[in-house]
């Protein structure tokens, strides 16, 4: 009787299989396709790019103006030396002519961001999509992986990748023909191909696709995953006065992550929005990693943010322009006398917060104002403190912390090392940036790795 082996030996073995077809799947599928290799693209979902068509308010901020060693910088120091080599090899500049070229012109925007001149986030997915279909990537919709194998039941011995998929369509048109014995149900089977990619990103907005499907599968071939938390996510804060400010926008604004023992965690200067939640906006969300992080770790853990509302403007500087409006004539308001305008009732909460009577802000008794009350209310405005107890989670997080360790991964191809034919991209790995075009940066210089380092000629082409 013919063995599985025997049975499977002609069975057709895809160059490249790309599991996932985010921003790291399709970008990397067009490339591997340009070199001549026959490319098939499994999504799980009715659609390609679907976080590309929600990214950046539905404009998709892209990349960054910021040079390729600056923007990997702000991944921390390990990841910012493994980015290193996607980002000489795919510069932002290189992401905005690669864009160009497909016919996506892009525009410079206040802090450091890359948006499609026509602002279209649509525009940006369509023309990836197009590039892939060009290039002869054949693309399978509602085809979600089910198990990832280097050989399986029905090919003992064999070194090809063996991927489990469902979706009848799938399997008549790109499995195995014949393998029906060896389905575990009517629409479900096998694929074989001598690579994959595996690009399934990582556990943020799981109802638009990703929840996490990669980990289990390098967890098993023994690699360890860094567990996943949401990062890029609005912060919560259990302080009532910060809900009661919600709508207030601070922009400038830099803020600071403190733990429980006073110690700075990080910082960021970029605008701050008060919710009625806690803090959001781009300056509160790049500090959320740290918090979901040190939360998971210990759940006990305490956070503070300090807000400065005034950075561009040292203490003695504010201190100068307070005692100047003391000695003149009219009582000037206190907030009159800041170099930035700030909202009445958020004077009113530094005031509170400084221990001062809110009736300063709200009857303008600057002069009525002692010395050490001027320190306090010059330090508040330059450190007021949000007490942190968590992140908006998963179902908010632009992007997940945590995945593949980068010890598993060549830096310069994206292989994994010890399973040849296995290239790990994108956000499923051990990577997440700050707001500003960086993780799309890193999607698609990951990505383009891949593409341009699997063998043209199928390393196990022979192989049964
Ligand atoms: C609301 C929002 C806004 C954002 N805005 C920006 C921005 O403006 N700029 C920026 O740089 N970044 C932004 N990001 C982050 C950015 O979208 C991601 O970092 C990037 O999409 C990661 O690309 P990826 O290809 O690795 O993963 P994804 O884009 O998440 O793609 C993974 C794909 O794999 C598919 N998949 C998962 N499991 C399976 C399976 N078992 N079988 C088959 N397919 C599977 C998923 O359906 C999905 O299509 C934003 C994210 C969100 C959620």
């Amino acid at each position: 009787m013919e063995s599985n082996a025997q049975k499977y030996s002609h069975a057709p073995v895809h160059d490249v299989v790309v599991i996932g077809a985010g921003a790291a799947g399709l970008w990397a599928a067009a490339t591997a396709a340009k070199r001549g290799l026959s490319v098939l693209l499994l999504e799980k979902t009715p659609r390609t790019g679907t976080k590309i068509l929600a990214s950046g308010g539905s404009r998709c901020n892209l990349t960054t103006t910021l040079t390729a060693p600056q923007a990997a910088a702000l991944f921390g120091p390990k990841a910012a030396r493994f980015l290193r080599p996607a980002f000489d090899n795919l510069t932002p500049v290189g992401v905005r002519e690669h864009f160009a070229a497909l016919g996506v012109p892009t525009v410079e925007a206040p802090l450091e961001k890359i948006f499609p001149e026509s602002q279209r986030a649509k525009d940006v997915r369509d023309a990836l999509q197009k590039d892939a279909l060009d290039a002869g990537v054949t693309i399978a919709y509602e085809s979600p992986v089910t198990a990832l194998v280097k050989a399986c039941a029905i090919s003992p011995g064999a070194t090809r990748w063996c991927l489990g998929v469902t979706g009848r369509d799938t399997i008549a048109s790109f499995g195995v023909p014949g393998c029906g014995a060896e389905k575990v149900a009517e629409d479900s089977g096998f694929i074989f191909a001598n690579h994959v990619f595996l690009c399934t990103g990582g556990e943020s907005v799981p109802n638009s696709g990703t929840t996490g499907d990669g980990y289990a599968w390098l967890e098993k071939m023994g690699l360890q995953i860094l567990p996943p938390v949401p990062a890029l996510a609005a912060l919560t804060s259990p302080d009532s006065w910060v809900h009661e400010l919600s709508g207030i926008a601070l922009e400038p604004c830099s803020a600071k992550l403190l733990d429980g023992k006073g110690k700075r965690i990080a910082e960021r200067r970029r605008p701050v929005l008060f919710t009625h939640k806690g803090l959001s906006g781009p300056g509160a969300m790049d500090l959320s990693g740290h918090v979901a992080r040190g939360l998971q770790l210990d759940p006990s853990a305490r956070y503070t943010v300090h807000l400065d509302l005034i950075p561009d403007h040292s203490p003695e500087d504010l201190r100068g322009k307070l005692v100047d409006g003391a000695g003149q004539t009219g009582r000037p308001a206190l907030g009159a006398l800041l170099p930035v305008a700030l909202p009445r009732r958020l004077l009113a909460a530094v005031a509170l917060a400084a221990g001062l009577p809110e009736s300063i802000i709200k009857r303008g008794e600057l002069p009525n104002l002692t010395k050490s009350g001027r320190h306090d209310f010059i330090s508040t405005l330059k450190a007021l403190p949000v007490n942190i107890d968590g992140t908006g989670g998963f179902a908010h997080a632009e992007v997940t912390r945590g995945g593949l360790a980068l010890k598993h991964v060549n830096p310069r191809t994206m292989e994994v090392n010890g399973w040849p034919g296995l290239y790990v991209f994108g956000e499923l790995l051990d990577l997440d940036g700050p707001i500003g075009g960086l993780n799309f940066q890193s999607a698609f210089a990951t990505a383009q790795l891949a593409g341009e380092s699997v063998a043209v000629a199928p390393a196990h082409a022979s192989e049964g």
